[in-house]
C-alpha cells in the first residue's frame, strides 16, 4: 500500500499544546518514511506552530488545511485564501467536506472559487463528496454524486484527488460495507472518466468512522486510494498504530 495516503482532519479539535505533542508523539512513533505518506490537518490557527514543528525536526509529515477562503474581489473579514495558506507552508487543502457543504452553505459556486484559489497557488485537493442517509433513502447517492463532482469540470486533475466520505458515517461509528465501498468508488472513477475527461484513474480516499479496527480492510482494497479520518485521529497513538497497520501490510 505504497502512497496510500492518510488524513487526520482534526475538525474544530486541539490546543497548541496538543498539536505539539502529537506530533512528537507521532514522530515516534511513525517511521520517517511512512510519515510522507501522512497528512495533518489541524485546525487553521495552529498550522503555523504545525508548520514550525514539522521544520525543526526534519519530519516528512505533510500539512493540509480544513478549509479556505476563496480570492473575493471585495473585501473579506476573517478569511484566509490560497496564498496565505501558501507562504503558511500548507500543501493540502480540504474543500467540500459535508460539513461545511451543511453548516456553511457551501454550494457549487462557493466551492468553485475555493477550488481556483487553491489550484492558483498550488495547493493540491482534497475534493470531498458523498451522500446523505435521506438522500440514500431516497435512491438519489448516485445522483448525488455526480453533481457535487461536476464543479471540478476542466479543472487540473494533478492538483486533484477525491474523498469519498459518506455523510451518513461520518462521525457516527457505521461504515458502508466493502462491497458498497468499492462500487462508490467505481462510480466515481466512472462519471471523472466519462464526463470529466480525466485519462488516468484519480486518487479516491475513503472517510467516515475509520478506526483501527476497520482501517487495514477498508485500505486493501483495490478502488481505495487513501483514508481520511477525523475522530480516530485525534489520538497520536492510535492514529500512529492505523498508519504502521497499513505501511506494513506492504
Ligand atoms: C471526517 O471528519 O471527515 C470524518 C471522516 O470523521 P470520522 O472519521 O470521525 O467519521
Amino acid at each position: 500500500m505504497n502512497n496510500l495516503k492518510i488524513i487526520a482532519n482534526w475538525k474544530m479539535n486541539g490546543s497548541k499544546e496538543e498539536v505539539e505533542s502529537w506530533i512528537n508523539n507521532f514522530s515516534n512513533y511513525v517511521e520517517s518514511k511512512d510519515q510522507s505518506q501522512c497528512i495533518l490537518c489541524p485546525p487553521s490557527c495552529y498550522l503555523n506552530s504545525a508548520k514550525e514543528i514539522i521544520a525543526n525536526n526534519n519530519l516528512t509529515l505533510n500539512l493540509g488545511s480544513q478549509d479556505l477562503d476563496s480570492d473575493q474581489d471585495y473585501p473579506s473579514t476573517g478569511g484566509i485564501n490560497g496564498k496565505m495558506l501558501k507562504d503558511l507552508g500548507c500543501d493540502y487543502v480540504l474543500i467540500g467536506h459535508s460539513e461545511r457543504r451543511i453548516h456553511f452553505k457551501e454550494d457549487e459556486n462557493i466551492l468553485s472559487m475555493k477550488l481556483s484559489s487553491a489550484i492558483q497557488n498550488n495547493i493540491k485537493v482534497i475534493y470531498c463528496v458523498g451522500e446523505t442517509q435521506e438522500e440514500r433513502d431516497k435512491g438519489l447517492a448516485i445522483e448525488t454524486l455526480k453533481k457535487q463532482l461536476r464543479v471540478l469540470k476542466d479543472l487540473p486533475f494533478n492538483l486533484i484527488s477525491i474523498a469519498y466520505e459518506p455523510v451518513w458515517s461520518i462521525g457516527k461509528g457505521v461504515t458502508p460495507s466493502l462491497n458498497s465501498i468499492d462500487d462508490m468508488h467505481q462510480i466515481i472513477q466512472d462519471e471523472l472518466k466519462s464526463n470529466l475527461n480525466t485519462e488516468e484513474n484519480i486518487k479516491i480516499s475513503y472517510g467516515g468512522s475509520v478506526t483501527k479496527d476497520n482501517a487495514v480492510s477498508i485500505a486493501l482494497l483495490n478502488s481505495v486510494d487513501g483514508l481520511l479520518i477525523g475522530g480516530a485521529s485525534l489520538n497520536a497513538e492510535s492514529f500512529s498504530e492505523i498508519v504502521n497497520n497499513i505501511t506494513r501490510q506492504n
